[in-house]
């Protein structure tokens, strides 16, 4: 898997060095995002409609949980 670089330090899955730590992430569309539960990401990647966008910050990484939640394990998500 490549190196996934992320200054979000407040996540689950972030590393030292800026380094996620995730297995896989989900990066998809905000509207997508939004819409979808919490318990879809990654794993469901294949699933989800393509969602084009216009702008890089109209972008997000689906997978993100925040690093206090008790339902870090919901998504199916890895942290290495
Ligand atoms: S899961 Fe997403 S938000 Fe969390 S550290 Fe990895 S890339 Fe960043």
């Amino acid at each position: 898997m490549p190196q996934i670089f992320c200054s979000v330090n407040n996540c689950h899955y972030y590393g030292q060095g800026n380094l996620c730590q995730a297995d896989k992430i989900l990066i998809t569309s905000d509207t997508m995002s939004q819409n979808l539960s919490a318990n879809i990401d990654a794993p469901n990647a294949g699933q989800i409609t393509p969602t084009p966008v216009a702008k890089c910050p109209e972008t997000c990484c689906k997978t993100f949980v925040h690093k206090n939640d008790f339902n870090q394990n919901t998504d199916g998500v890895i942290k290495r």
